[in-house]
């Protein structure tokens, strides 16, 4: 098995959405300066020998720019995205067409992780979500209670949703998803065990950056339950202890870079 990270692009943010209180204004410094931080958008193209090309995570929609609502560019405005990051591009780049890909795995469903569905519309490629994912993305947009991290236009009946249960799955020969709640109720992290020396973890959104991984920070505004963000860390540590993962973070740019410079790994 075989895996390449995908560059996706990025967008710019408060670091108080990813790192709890970070920037807060405090007794003497009543006025702290924006701290704005660079967000990686990231995802994986796995060659399996049995399945074929599998995704973890598709990055936004190329025309995100029309799609996505004016509030929602203001706060997580994408500052990097090109033709290079589409991708269908990037699956050329790797030698593969969009209807190579007979499977997609999502961390969570969204706007910047499930929103590049659109390069799937109509090919009927199954989509593994986790069910309480799939049913909260559903009612978040149908209800508007989280609107804006979640966009009608991918949720959509008319995709083949493949809803995944339980807390470990191991969906093909070597891949395993795990339950990780905490920034949405069913973010899934992905371990790939490319062959007896190395395994990857990624963690989705849950650890944005090494901070909330490494130095067990909390997330910020983007939490939604923080009861379970803990259990999902110790989760996440201990997976990574148990196979010497290397841990691909859901937006740290230093670790994407460090990776993606290595090009492809496995055999
Ligand atoms: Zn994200």
């Amino acid at each position: 098995m075989k895996l390449r990270l995908l560059d996706f692009g990025t967008l710019k943010a408060d670091l108080g959405w990813a790192i709890e209180a970070a920037g807060v204004s405090t007794h003497s410094n009543a006025t702290p300066e924006a701290l704005r931080t660079d967000f990686q958008m990231l995802g994986a193209l796995i060659e399996h020998p049995k399945e074929g090309v599998i995704l973890y995570d598709t990055g936004p929609a190329p025309t995100w720019e029309e799609l996505w609502p004016g509030p929602v560019k203001e706060v997580f405005g994408i500052t990097r995205y090109s033709d290079e990051n589409r991708l269908d591009n990037l699956l050329r780049r790797a030698g593969y067409g969009v209807k190579d890909v007979k499977a997609i795995v999502l961390g969570h469903m969204h706007l910047d992780h499930a929103g590049g569905l659109e390069f799937f519309r109509g090919l009927d490629v199954p989509i593994y979500v986790h069910e309480d994912e799939l049913k909260y993305s559903f009612y978040a947009v149908a209800t508007k209670q989280d609107f804006g991290a979640y966009l009608p236009h991918y949720i959509d009946s008319s995709f083949n949703w493949k809803p995944v249960y339980g807390t470990e799955v191991e969906l093909f020969d070597g891949i395993t998803v795990y339950l990780t709640p905490g920034h949405t109720p069913g973010s899934l992290a992905l371990r790939a065990h490319l062959n007896n020396r190395e395994s990857f973890l990624f963690t989705s959104d849950v650890m944005f950056f090494k901070d909330n991984f490494y130095e067990c920070k909390p997330p910020g505004w983007l939490v939604r339950d923080m009861g379970a963000w803990w259990k999902s860390l110790e989760r996440l540590k201990s997976i990574t202890r148990r196979y010497n993962c290397k841990v691909v973070l859901g937006h740290d740019g230093s670790v994407f870079n460090q990776y993606a410079q290595q090009g492809v790994f496995g055999d």
